[in-house]
């Protein structure tokens, strides 16, 4: 690339996977990560923003292998506690995690936007890229299923998502305004490339585009506009990205998210799993080998990536 600055768009786990890979790739601060809040709520009093969460842990080093929510080393004596009294359980809150939201919570109702608090934090984490929420209005996901109309985290946690989706809507996106930070960035003449980092388009860059008029920023920045692709050899890696394409009547294939992105992206990252769907993509495609176990995978499809974004500058 040109040395200018990337961003990102990313939901939880698979993408913060690839933003922390471009964040490696993009030092000094060049990465700017916007990150679904679609699914923040309010639990217990707090506001919880898993996804923006996930992108704090797991660029700062303290996310945790095993669960991929949450921080590493974690004890839970506060839910502990919270059982013995009766408490609400069915979303873990670590006692090290805890800190954060209650942290969040008490500078919201100071007057903090969630923008502040998130770039502090990401500071304090020692991370370098410039981590922002979407909006720093609310926009709440909402699933109607089978078992009528639920809040995101109820599908999600709560009912593990197995009801089945019948569709998803995005509660006060039509007012929500793209978050300060996000018009500045897309505005910004030193950018090189815009990722849609793989997280499940449906439900995590979904309610990104939705927010009032961030589809056409994104196209006026002028830059290539690049697509991962969270399918892997058809098939999600984690998660109910092909459970929720089944029940919404689309075909389960990465076809169908180069369709789901048409008129925003000018390019597609295939996994080299889909390879032979290549010739049925109408726009340019990189193969890559998007499975990303390791920090070194990561790096090496977020330079993939970036190296085909440079191709298509030219
Ligand atoms: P969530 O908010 O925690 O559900 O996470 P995301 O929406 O960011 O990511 C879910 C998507 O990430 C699923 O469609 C997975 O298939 C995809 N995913 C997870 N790990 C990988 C990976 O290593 N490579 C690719 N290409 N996709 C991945």
């Amino acid at each position: 690339m040109n040395g200018g600055r990337i961003l990102a768009l990313s939901g939880g786990v698979g993408g913060a996977k690839l933003a922390d890979g471009l964040m490696h790739a993009c030092p000094g601060g060049r990465l700017t990560l916007v990150v679904n809040t679609g699914d923040d709520f309010n639990h217990l009093g707090l506001h919880i923003s898993p996804d923006i969460d996930t992108a704090l842990y797991t660029l700062s080093g303290f996310s945790n292998p095993q669960t991929g929510w949450g921080r590493r080393d974690e004890t839970w004596s506060f839910m502990q506690a919270l059982e013995q009294l009766g408490g609400d359980t069915w979303f873990r809150l670590g006692d090290a995690d805890l800190a954060l939201h209650v942290e969040r919570t008490h500078r919201l109702a100071a007057g903090a936007s969630l923008s502040e608090i998130t770039a502090e934090f990401g500071t304090r984490l020692g991370i370098s890229a410039q981590i922002l929420p979407m909006s720093d209005d609310p926009v709440r996901t909402r699933v109607s299923t089978d078992m009528g109309e639920l809040d995101f985290q109820h599908y999600f946690v709560r009912e593990q998502c197995r009801p089945q989706v019948r569709r998803i809507e995005f509660s006060g996106a039509e007012t929500a305004r793209p978050a300060p930070g996000v018009v500045r960035a897309l505005q910004n003449g030193d950018l090189d490339a815009i990722i849609l980092c793989p997280s499940n388009p449906y439900l995590s860059i979904a309610p990104i585009l939705a927010v009032t008029g961030m589809r056409a920023l994104l196209r006026a920045a002028g830059v290539p506009v690049i697509a991962v692709s969270p399918l892997v050899g058809g098939q999600a890696v984690k998660g109910p990205t092909t459970k929720i394409m089944n029940e919404l009547g689309l075909s389960v294939s990465a076809l169908q998210i180069v369709q789901d992105y048409a008129g925003l992206i000018d390019g597609f990252v295939l996994d080299s799993r889909d390879a032979q769907l290549r010739d049925q993509i109408d726009l340019p495609v990189a193969i890559v080998d998007t499975l990303m176990h390791s920090p070194l995978d990561r790096q090496r499809v977020a330079q993939q990536t970036l190296a085909f974004a440079t191709t298509l500058r030219a």
